[in-house]
């Protein structure tokens, strides 16, 4: 595509767009500006405005019907998170049996170590990738730990070359083939939160079983971002959050893939609770756990209905729009940031600002991360009070989602002409 840095070429693009209406579905905060640009939906996404009525049913349904909502209700609380299924499973290229929205992402990490991360006193090493979101790190810490292992022997970490901002997949697979005896778990993000990097997950999934191993992801910045297909790449298991590209409001539900042949298999060690237990027999109150088949085997507890049926609206807009459409749009979308970024790089070269997210667009989603070495956090500072809403990482770097379904071409222009702006002032 050629791309051209000036409003007319942003405002043709808009126009062309077939997504263009969702922009209008979704609440923009104003934070004091008037040419307000959200970037980012990779942190908090923004609330759909069908979300509000959803909500508000379920407070009127609860003031209604009391504990009588759980079966008389419009939308049933005892089975909520069966509406949430169909819709979630496609987002990520799975069966309805294999996906459950339930808990949040941490706690369900967790939860599919008690049955995927079973090292023994050979098999025990986990690979992952260095620089991964510290609440997965924690996790992987603690686990190793927990099963009597040392987190600096346990856990493979696989970097950069010197000089590299990206992992190389050579290097991943060399990590798994030099451990083949020793790995029991290959865990990664799908997609790095840092630099956006999208990882074959495919091909990372074979290589750990043709040595005996798992594999698992945290898909926090994959879900909603990218297309996936994760009962076809035979993943084993994966889990990620709502609130980022899914715009399920914050804090709220994650959600887990289990692929069909561990749902299926009911001696698979777990964590019981009584919302994973047979649903045919759970109000007989007895004692002998028995999990349900598929993900929802590894429920817990009863789920938080105001909350879901906030995650419930979100989801019917994806379900609207599609990933296919979203997935286009997000591919030109990011491109065209791409494009303003290059040319903010080379008219102000003293700035020293690179893109470090991945330039081909098969290994990255809607984000683009750039280092500004040249310039102080200052830089992000003026323009969060320039109304240009990112997010900043030490030591400087700056991650930006253009959101197929509310960013337009539009706001990528104003991003560019408000950075302009900036970078001349700095240059006095
Ligand atoms: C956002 C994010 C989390 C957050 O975890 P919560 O348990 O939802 O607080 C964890 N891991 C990754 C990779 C993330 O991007």
């Amino acid at each position: 595509m050629q791309y051209k840095s000036t409003l007319e070429f942003a405002q043709a693009q808009d126009a062309a767009d077939p997504l263009r209406d969702y922009r209008d579905k979704f609440h923009f905060p104003s934070l004091g500006t008037d040419e307000l640009v959200y970037f980012t939906g990779h942190s908090l996404g923004l609330q759909p405005k069908t979300v509000k009525a959803a909500v508000e049913l379920e407070l009127k349904e609860w003031a209604d019907y009391g504990v009588e909502g759980h079966f008389h209700s419009t939308n049933p609380w005892y089975s909520y998170h069966e509406r949430l299924t169909p819709a979630m499973a496609e987002i990520v290229g799975a069966k309805e049996s294999e996906v459950v929205c339930m808990n949040s992402l941490t706690t369900n990490i967790h939860l599919l170590f008690v049955s995927f991360y079973r090292p023994t006193k050979t098999r025990y090493k986990i690979i992952s990738e260095a620089k991964m979101f510290p609440s997965d790190r924690y996790l992987l810490e603690t686990q190793t730990q927990f099963h009597g292992f040392d987190p600096d022997d346990a856990i493979i970490e696989v970097a950069p070359r010197d000089g590299e901002r990206l992992i190389r997949e050579e290097d991943i697979l060399a990590a798994i083939e030099a451990n083949a005896d020793e790995v029991a778990l290959v865990f990664f993000g799908g997609i790095n939160y840092f630099t956006g990097q999208l990882f074959n997950m495919s091909r990372l999934t074979a290589a750990a079983h043709a040595v005996g191993a798992i594999a698992g992801f945290d898909l926090a910045h994959a879900a909603g971002n990218v297309p996936l297909s994760l009962h076809d790449w035979n993943v084993d298991f994966a889990a990620w959050c709502s609130y980022k590209y899914l715009n399920s409001s914050p804090g709220n539900v994650g959600a887990i893939f289990v692929h069909e042949r561990h749902g299926k298999n009911p001696d698979l060690p777990r964590f019981g609770g009584w919302w994973g237990h047979d649903k045919s027999t759970r109000f007989q109150m007895k004692n002998g756990f028995q999990p349900m088949e598929g993900a929802e085997g590894w429920q817990l507890s009863n789920v938080p209905i105001l909350g879901m049926s906030a995650m419930k609206a979100s989801l019917d807009v994806f379900a609207e729009a599609g990933m296919t459409a979203l997935r286009e749009k997000s591919e030109k979308l990011t491109g065209y940031l791409e494009y303003t970024v290059d040319r903010l790089a080379e008219e102000f070269p003293d700035a020293d600002i690179s893109v470090i997210t991945p330039r081909d667009p098969a290994q990255r989603g809607s984000q683009i991360s750039i280092d500004i070495a040249g310039r102080e956090r200052q830089l992000f500072d003026d323009m969060i009070a320039a109304g240009i809403i990112a997010d900043f990482r030490e030591p400087c770097v700056i991650r930006m989602a253009p959101m197929p379904l509310y960013n337009s071409f539009a706001d990528v222009f104003i991003f560019g002409k408000v950075m302009r702006k900036l970078l001349a002032q700095g240059e006095t």
